[in-house]
Parts: structure tokens; sequence; C-alpha cells
């Protein structure tokens, strides 16, 4: 994909004209390859994959952003616990730790009874 990429810009560079062949070549530069790493940085970071991101943004340009979408989370599991604690929907069991929905009278993961708030 890189090579390919540096090719093609490269034959558009040349056949531009001096100063614009150059703007030309920094520009498709950093519309295929810069943003697109950048771009999939950013949503690999906010579950855990910000180096995966980068390296899919850089190596597959724009179908590594596509990538970086579908894959599973890195730490999914937390992101979706600590919103569901800061929401109060649920609360932690004091004898296993697992989330229970606020309210619950007996913990679905230990079966053991929890205290009534
Ligand atoms: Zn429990």
């Amino acid at each position: 994909m890189i090579p390919l990429l540096f090719l093609f810009v490269a034959r558009l560079g040349q056949g531009g004209r001096g100063i614009e062949g150059m703007l030309l070549v920094l520009f498709l530069f950093a519309v295929l390859w810069v943003a697109p790493a950048a771009v999939a940085y950013h949503l690999g970071e906010r579950r855990g994959l910000g180096l995966v991101g980068l390296l899919l943004g850089v190596f597959l340009s724009w179908l590594g952003v596509a990538v970086v979408l579908v894959l599973p989370g890195g730490t999914d599991e937390d992101q979706v616990r600590a919103e569901r604690l800061a929401a109060g929907t649920h609360a932690v069991c004091p004898w296993c730790r697992e989330l229970v929905r606020t309210g619950a009278v007996v913990c679905p993961h230990c079966r053991r009874d929890l205290p009534v708030a």
C-alpha cells in the first residue's frame, strides 16, 4: 500500500510544475497519510487502541480508519463499567465486585444478598 502510494504521489509531483507540484505532493501526503493516521489514532485511543489505530492509519490510510472502527475495543468492558456506575443505573456488588442493577436485592453473579440502600 505505502510503496504504491509513494509511486502515485511521486508521479503526480513530476506532472506538476515546480512549486505547485511540490504543494500537491505535500497536500496528498497529508490527506492520504497524516490525516488518516491522526484520525485512526484518535478513534483508537478512546478504546485503548491508540497505537494500533496509529499503525493502521499509517499503513492502510483511510482503510485503516475503517478497520479501527470495526475492531473490538481493548478496554471496552472497563469503559462500559465506568459509564454505568457514573450513570447510577448500576452498583458494585460488595461480595464479588461485579456490576449489579441499582435496587437489586440478590447479586445475579454470586447469588448473595445485597445490602438494601
Ligand atoms: Zn456478587
